[in-house]
C-alpha cells in the first residue's frame, strides 16, 4: 500500500511531549513489527492528547498494519475447501468458522482505523495522503465484508441444499464444526457426507 507508506514517511505533527512519551516508543515497537503494542501506546497517548494530529495518524497507520498482518496470516491457513475428484468437494467447517472469526477481527480493526482517519480528516480535511488512506481502508473493508458474507452464505445454504444428515451413516452433520464432503448423485441431487464416512465408502 504505497500511499499509506509514503504518508508514514512524511513528518508527523507532534508536540515534543507527544513525540517523547508516545510516538517514539510506539515507533520502536513498530520497528520490531510489534504493531499491536505500537497501536496500544498511541491509543493511550490519544487519551491524554485527543486532538493530536500526529498520534491520530499513527493510530490509523498501526491499525492498518495490525489488520494487514492478520490478513497475511489468513493466507497461510490450510485450504478450507478442497476438491476430492469426481466432483466431490470437502469443506472444513471448523477451519471455515475460524476464518470467519478472523475476518470479523480484521474488519473490527479496520473500523477503528477508519474512525481515527475520520478524526484526522476533521483536523486536516485537505490532506491528500489521508484521503487516499481512507479510500484504501474503505475498499479493503468492502472486500473483506463481501468475502465473509459469501462464506457465511455458503454455510447457511448448506443444510437447505444438501440436508442435515450424512448420506453414509445417516447421522446429523454440523456444517460449522465438521469436515463435510459435498457430492452430486447420479440424479443430480446434492448430498453431504461426513469426511470420514465418505472416505470409508470410497474404499469399498
Ligand atoms: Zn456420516
Amino acid at each position: 500500500m504505497d500511499a499509506v507508506e509514503t504518508a508514514y514517511k512524511a513528518p508527523l505533527k507532534l508536540t515534543p511531549e507527544e513525540k517523547k512519551h508516545f510516538a517514539d516508543p510506539a515507533m520502536q515497537e513498530a520497528d520490531n513489527s510489534n504493531f499491536p503494542s505500537a497501536l496500544e501506546i498511541v491509543s493511550n497517548g490519544l487519551d491524554a492528547h485527543p486532538a493530536s494530529e500526529g498520534l491520530l495518524f499513527l493510530k490509523a497507520y498501526f491499525g492498518y498494519k495490525v489488520a494487514d498482518t492478520m490478513s497475511n496470516e489468513l493466507s497461510s491457513y490450510p485450504r478450507v475447501i478442497e476438491p476430492l475428484g469426481n466432483g466431490a468437494l470437502m469443506i472444513d467447517g471448523a477451519m471455515t468458522s475460524q476464518m470467519l472469526g478472523k475476518f470479523h477481527q480484521i474488519i473490527d480493526t479496520l473500523s477503528e482505523t477508519e474512525e481515527a482517519i475520520n478524526e484526522l480528516l476533521q483536523v486536516n480535511p485537505k490532506s491528500k495522503d489521508v484521503v487516499d488512506f481512507k479510500g484504501y481502508i474503505d475498499l479493503k473493508k468492502q472486500q473483506l465484508n463481501q468475502e465473509s458474507e459469501n462464506m457465511q452464505a455458503t454455510f447457511n445454504r448448506s443444510p437447505q441444499l444438501a440436508g442435515s444428515f450424512c448420506a453414509g451413516c445417516q447421522r446429523s452433520i454440523s456444517y460449522t464444526t465438521q469436515k463435510v464432503v459435498f457430492k452430486r448423485t447420479a440424479d443430480s441431487r446434492l448430498e453431504a457426507w461426513h469426511f470420514g464416512c465418505f472416505q470409508s465408502s470410497s474404499k469399498n
